[in-house]
């Protein structure tokens, strides 16, 4: 997700112009000094226009992406946030930081914040941002010292807001030593103040740090909120007899509930919800659940035949699939038709190596050696790890939990725009993309991370039709060295840039 902050002209000139953070023209990552990582990514919007554009001119929102280490914000300008009156030529402004949703949606769903009790020097517009935002940067005039405004805008936003992250940058603190002193003034507004100077760009860092620290104390709660809420669904999925049956069994018992009658014409899958050691949630897609051995004698060969059909509803269910092998037989032919699908559905998987107790004599090379079979053989699936289980002796079984839960994580990832970029300017520069005969050379201008579920990173460049296949397919798996993502596919989109 993406943070929105709303910022007034002047800071928002400083956040995209000034020493402490980098801006790039074309959306391409530069570095300068060892602090920090720093990237502004200009994807819709060009600099020219928000850095230069005309108090009075612009007074529509202009989102523009900025990244702040690894956090990912969008800069907002909301123009003018406060109405001053006009003897007064700077009030305070309100700035907000906010999540999701877009302009409309903001000035939609609090157009009516006005009427509850706001002061009316603040724009309806600034007020829908401010309610919508994650955290809120209170901008104040370090040189004109506190006004009334300032302890109105105060007062609304401890008793409103006081359930947000507030932070207030008192502005025009060009001297350090000074602007402590003027920062200092604004403590009896009842926040930390924060001396910046939005002309040289002191202090902003420690600003974007503070604000940056709430986003990640914000992120780690949702984190666990949502690991709390979620069920993990995993598809058992294999030939008829490589013992999906008894995995699920070995996993849930014996004792569960059958609630499928089993006729030889309907076999669709089954869900089985428990809870696993760890007290997560699981719910499990089993296509052969519904099968039992009376049933299966009474249907026959013919219902034994894999069901393509049947696995790929599963399959589009699941958050990661568990493809089962029987050890014996290894990789066949349907198991790679099944491979394609989990990979073309964008699931997580797992590839189970069931009945392992079946191979003989063991050592500690059989694991290697088998894998590099099953990898030869399931080019596909190369991401996938690899579990060796018995079900009739309960080998490893609790094992097939921990990996899925760790792949349906990765398929989950975000990594940060900052360290996206700096892995794919890596790339680039250990192989640059290959020049045409008529001399045209592909250019990658930026990437980012589009979405999760599978992964999905959209790399913007001059022209994708200059990247050949195996240039792309050298991209990825750099990508994939250098950041990961095990137990889950990922896509890699190109975009031209126009
Ligand atoms: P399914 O069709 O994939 O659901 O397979 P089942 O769970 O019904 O198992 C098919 C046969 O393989 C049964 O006779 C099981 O007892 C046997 N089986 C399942 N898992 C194992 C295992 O890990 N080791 C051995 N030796 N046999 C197994």
């Amino acid at each position: 997700w993406t943070h929105k902050i709303p910022v007034n002209d002047e800071l928002r000139s400083q956040l995209l112009s000034s020493s402490s953070l980098i801006k790039s023209p074309e959306g391409k990552a530069e570095t300068k000094g060892t602090r920090r990582q720093k990237v502004l990514d200009f994807e819709q919007q060009r600099n020219v226009s928000i850095v230069h554009d005309e108090p009075g001119v612009t007074r529509d929102r202009v989102y523009t992406r900025a990244f702040w280490e690894d956090k990912e914000f969008m800069v907002v300008d909301t123009g003018g946030v406060v109405s001053v009156p006009s003897s007064e030529s700077q009030g305070s402004d309100a700035l907000a930081i906010t999540r999701g949703g877009g302009p409309v949606a903001v000035a939609q769903a609090l157009k009516d914040a006005a009427a509850a009790g706001l002061p009316a020097l603040i724009e309806r517009q600034a007020a829908s941002a401010v309610e919508e935002a994650l955290a809120i940067i209170f901008v104040v005039d370090g040189q004109a010292g506190v006004n009334a405004s300032d302890l109105d805008i105060a007062e609304w936003l401890r008793k409103k807001h006081s359930n947000k992250f507030i932070t207030l940058a008192v502005n025009k603190c060009e001297s350090p030593v000074k602007g402590l002193l003027q920062a200092a003034d604004f403590w009896c507004l009842g926040f930390t103040p924060i001396p910046v100077s939005a002309i040289s760009g002191t202090g902003t860092g420690d600003l974007l740090d503070d604000v940056c620290a709430h986003l990640t104390s914000l992120e780690m709660r949702d984190d666990l909120d949502n690991k709390e809420k979620e069920r993990l669904a995993i598809a058992i999925i294999g030939k008829p007899n490589v013992g999906k049956s008894s995995i699920l069994n070995a996993l849930v018992g014996e004792e569960r509930t059958i609630v499928s009658p089993v006729s030889g014409t309907t076999r669709d899958a089954i869900d089985t919800e428990f809870t696993g050691p760890n007290g997560k949630l699981f719910q499990l897609i089993d296509t052969a659940g519904i099968r039992r051995r009376a049933a299966v004698a009474a249907a026959g060969s013919k219902t034994e035949s894999l069901s393509v059909n049947r696995a790929l509803q599963a399959i589009r269910r699941s958050d990661v699939v568990a493809l089962v092998i029987d050890a014996m037989d290894c990789v066949t032919e349907q198991d790679y038709k099944l491979a394609e699908i989990i990979e073309k559905e964008g699931k997580a998987c797992i590839i189970v190596v069931n009945k392992w107790d079946t191979i003989p004599d063991k050592n500690s090379k059989t694991t290697v050696y088998y894998e590099d079979d099953v990898r030869e053989k399931l080019r596909v699936l190369y991401w996938a790890p690899i579990v060796y289980t018995s079900a009739t002796n309960n080998q490893r079984i609790y094992r097939i939990l921990e990996v899925a839960t760790n792949a349906g994580e990765e398929r989950c990832k975000r990594i940060s725009t900052a360290i996206l970029n700096q892995v794919v300017q890596e790339a680039v520069s250990l192989r640059q993309p290959p020049t045409t005969r008529g001399g045209k050379k592909g250019r990658i201008y930026y990437c980012t991370q589009a979405a999760i579920r599978p992964p999905t990173f959209v790399f913007f460049v001059n022209d994708a039709k200059l990247f050949p296949e195996d240039y792309r397919k050298y991209v990825h798996k750099h990508l994939r060295q250098n950041v990961g993502f095990p137990g889950t596919p990922i896509r890699l989109l190109w975009r031209s840039k126009t």
